[in-house]
């Protein structure tokens, strides 16, 4: 078996007594999308808090590569575990154009990271937009610049909180759908949170299906709903037509 490109382990976070991450492990491999799929509130942003570094969990281990970089005594800064983030609400800068948006992150010359921009908003479609601003694009249009953005510095783990919430139904299956042939074709390494099974089914190599801060089931998307592991999983997967 390959080393998994994250692994966690045995993660609890408490808040006021009550374990919202309750002895959490995972793995995602290089190349795969791995889907942290559950209800509203069962503590999935809090999950991807702790791998980005911006909160930190009060039992358990984040191993990147086979290499520790966080427990409860040894914590690598966010700044340096090269990982991408993407949000629901992805805030360009506004003041910046499209290009130094896609660029911000970037080491080199100014004409490295222009190139790198270049080729990633030529592959979303909006290389003509370049020295725009953001204000002048359309919402499904910013989102693309924003996925352009976290993978421009080719992190070594994606983390996506409900990347696609904020989009209109209309545009959301065609954005899912280039959003996961661009983190492909870039072979990123995918940590995707979302409370939608479809999203789930459409996007994942793997889900891991959580509930109460606990991961109750984890495989293949088909076989999660082919075989779910109990009645609360056949209710949840029931929403999808
Ligand atoms: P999800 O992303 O799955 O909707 P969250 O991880 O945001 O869930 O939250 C899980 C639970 O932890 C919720 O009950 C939430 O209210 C609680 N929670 C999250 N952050 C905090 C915090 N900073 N202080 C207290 N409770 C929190
Ligand atoms: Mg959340």
């Amino acid at each position: 078996m390959q080393t998994p490109r994250l692994e966690i382990r045995n993660l609890v976070r408490r808040f006021e007594g009550r374990r919202v991450v309750d002895d959490v492990s995972l793995t995602i491999q290089p190349g795969h999308v791995t889907c942290l799929l559950g209800p509203s509130g069962c503590g999935k942003s809090t999950t991807l808090r702790m791998i980005a570094g911006v909160d930190m969990q009060d039992e358990g281990e984040i191993h990147v590569d086979g290499t520790l970089i966080c427990d409860t005594v040894f914590r690598i800064p966010p700044e340096r575990r090269q990982i991408g983030l993407m949000f629901q609400d992805f805030a360009l800068f506004p003041h910046l154009s499209v290009g130094d948006n896609v660029a911000f992150g970037l080491k080199g010359s100014k004409a490295e990271k222009r190139k790198r921009a270049g080729e990633l908003l030529e592959r979303v479609g909006l290389s003509h937009y370049i020295d725009e601003f953001p204000h002048q694009l359309s919402g499904g249009e910013q989102q693309r610049v924003a996925l352009a953005r976290a993978l421009a510095p080719r992190p070594k783990i994606m983390l996506m909180d409900e990347p696609f919430s904020g989009l209109d139904n209309r545009l959301r299956d065609g954005i899912r759908d280039e959003t996961l042939a661009l983190l492909k074709e870039e072979g990123a390494s995918v940590l995707l949170v979302t409370h939608e099974p479809e999203e789930a089914m459409r996007m994942a190599d793997e889900i891991a299906l959580m509930r109460d801060g606990r991961i109750v089931q984890r495989g293949a998307p088909y076989n999660i709903y082919n075989n779910p592991a109990d009645k609360a999983a056949v209710a949840f997967f029931s929403d999808i037509n």
